[in-house]
């Protein structure tokens, strides 16, 4: 038994696990993916922390800036710590090896990023993740090689469900990738740091990955999720393919165009412009898009006026993809984008050390809501959620199994129970396929729980759920095989996008405002701060979620009405 399993190995898993293992603890890492392959290897832009390196900025700013980015649903002493420990995790970033883009002085360069009040975007020119994953891997590996205490990464492992017993969590289900057949991988405390559930939209930033397996296992070991019905629409996503151009260029000085040449956005949030917070560009772009001042149903992302050198030298990623993907050079030509499904502000409810209501369980980064991000997250802090939480997660995680008694051995009930569920999937015939499932509930979740948001099509969407779930108990896995059955992965990722979907869902139709991401223009235009200012609470039954609500912790800031 290890004393910690971490499932996930992104940046806020190998944090955690780091983590943990510094504190002594010994440490396993569950990943359905190498290391190096997970989402957080596609971040671009950058990660946040106040240390005034471009311009006058201090942790007060920074928290004040998220807690009205969250529109006032993030919880306040949890923003605190993210603004107040940031600079001491950027640093010790740097000091195990990130190499920063630098300013003339030669210190870390910050750029402007979207509802910031001052340049605090930390960068390794528009490749921030791929340089963090590599250096936690680094940093992962070390531990694997060093002392007593043991820390093994169990690569391309997919973990399916939680162990509980005697109320407290001892480990994890897994199948085996590589060799197939269930494992019981145990530990006296166990963090879920899986990362998003993109994919539950059909245009989507998320790799294939991002499913919400880590929300639907909490979900069924009775752990609930919070704020699940805020899903954050990035303004700049490629046209058709949805693939990620970062709002650095935004930050670097790229402005919006419709089809008239307009800069639009001065129409919208005339003081802040492209770099209002996302829900606002977004909705902007889509209001621009349903009046028809759109080309071929996407915005202008322009650029050119930055110059070749400026593009090449702090944007190469940005034209690399625009390049590949929709054919056009930014050194030349405006390049088409639109909103996609690209973050998570919802997720598995934690207090402010990752700990969840379950004994046992914690979670960290975007798989998490802790909350820092509310209803809007601004662009730089999930980066900087998964360092800061995971590192917290981890420790806490660690303290608690070094402390906790020596637990006996764990039954292998969970396990048995996996086994049978596994043989009853694999041993249909016939029946429907899992992806078509899955691309009508990515279709109609853009339709339906999209930008804008109405009653009658939510309700629609709740029933086109539960219809599909139903289909979902007779769908046929063919592969029948032990090595690299992703036929079977992707048919268990089908039900917990569709879980998570149906309590997404119902939280966004109770919800009866309009408040960051979450928008009702018809019913609910306006904020309720009288009857929303609250998280919502989803709870898994037999008949499917429950709902209820809890306070959010202030600290210092009264709700104020936004404008940028
Ligand atoms: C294209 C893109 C660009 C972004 N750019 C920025 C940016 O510039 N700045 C910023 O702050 N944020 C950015 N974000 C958001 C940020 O990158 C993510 O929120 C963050 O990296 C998530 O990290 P994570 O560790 O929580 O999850 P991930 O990095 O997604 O890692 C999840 C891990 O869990 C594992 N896993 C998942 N399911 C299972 C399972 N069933 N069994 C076993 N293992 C499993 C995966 O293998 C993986 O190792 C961006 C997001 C996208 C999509």
């Amino acid at each position: 038994m290890h004393d910690v399993v971490v499932v996930g190995a992104g940046c806020a898993g190998m944090r955690a696990a780091i983590e943990a293992f510094d504190t002594g603890a010994s440490v396993g890492v569950v990943s359905k993916l190498h290391p190096t392959r997970s989402h957080s290897g596609a971040a671009e832009g950058g990660i946040n922390a106040a240390l005034g390196n471009a311009a006058e900025d201090s942790p007060e700013k920074h928290a004040f800036d998220t807690v009205k980015g969250s529109d006032y649903l993030g919880d306040q002493d949890a923003i605190e710590i993210l603004a107040a420990e940031a600079p001491g995790d950027i640093y010790q970033l740097e000091h195990w090896g990130c190499v920063f883009s630098r300013n003339g002085e030669g210190k870390l360069a910050q750029r402007p990023f979207g509802a910031a009040g001052s340049p605090r975007t930390v960068y390794s020119a528009d490749i921030t993740g791929h340089v963090l994953i590599h250096v936690l891997y680094e940093q992962t590996m070390k531990r694997m090689e060093q002392g007593s205490t043991p820390m093994h990464v169990y690569e391309e492992f997919f973990a399916w469900r939680l162990a509980v017993e005697d109320g407290r969590c001892v480990g994890v289900v897994c199948w085996d990738l590589v060799n197939g057949g269930l494992r019981l991988i145990t530990g006296r405390s166990v963090v879920i740091a899986t990362g998003g559930m993109g994919r539950i939209y059909r245009v989507t930033t998320n790799a294939y990955a991002c499913n919400g397996d880590g929300m639907a296992m909490a979900l069924h070991a009775g752990v609930p999720l919070k704020d699940v019905e805020f899903m954050q629409f990035h303004p700049t996503t490629l046209y058709p393919s949805g693939v990620l151009i970062t709002e650095a260029c935004r930050g670097e000085g790229g402005y919006l165009l419709n089809r008239d040449g307009e800069r639009f956005m001065a129409r919208y949030a005339p003081n802040a412009l492209e770099l209002a917070s996302r829900d606002v560009v977004s909705r902007s772009e889509t209001t621009e898009i349903e009046a028809g001042r759109d080309v071929s149903g996407s915005m202008l992302l322009d650029l050119r006026h930055l110059g070749a050198e400026r593009i090449r030298t702090r944007l190469p990623g940005s034209r690399e993809l625009a390049l590949t993907f929709a054919g056009v050079d930014p050194i030349f030509d405006p390049i088409p984008v639109r909103p996609g499904a690209h973050y998570h502000m919802g997720g598995i409810a934690t207090d402010n050390w990752g700990a969840t209501e379950l004994e046992g369980l914690y979670a960290a980064g975007e798989v998490a809501c802790v909350s820092v991000h509310g209803s809007n997250r601004l662009g730089g802090n999930s980066l900087m959620e998964t360092i800061t939480f995971g590192r917290r997660a981890g420790q806490a995680a660690a303290e608690r199994a070094l402390s906790a008694a020596p637990a006996g051995t764990v039954s292998d009930v969970p396990l048995v129970q996996a086994q049978r569920d596994l043989e009853t999937l694999l041993a249909r015939k016939d029946g429907e396929r899992p992806w078509k499932i899955r691309d009508e509930l990515g279709s109609s979740m853009l339709e339906n729980f999209g930008v804008f948001r109405y009653t009658e099509r939510m309700q629609e969407q709740l029933e086109i759920i539960v219809a599909l779930r139903e289909r979902y108990e007779h769908v046929v896995v063919e592969d029948k095989g032990d090595v690299f059955n992703t036929d079977l992965t992707q048919a268990i990722e089908l039900g917990s996008m569709l879980d998570v979907a149906w309590c997404m869902v119902q939280a966004g139709l109770a919800r009866e405002e309009s408040r960051g991401s979450h928008s009702r223009p018809a019913e609910f235009p306006e904020r309720d701060d009288e009857r929303f200012l609250k998280h919502s609470v989803t709870q898994w039954t037999d008949g499917g979620p429950e709902l209820s609500y809890k306070e959010v912790r202030m600290t210092k800031w009264q709700p104020e009405v936004r404008s940028y």
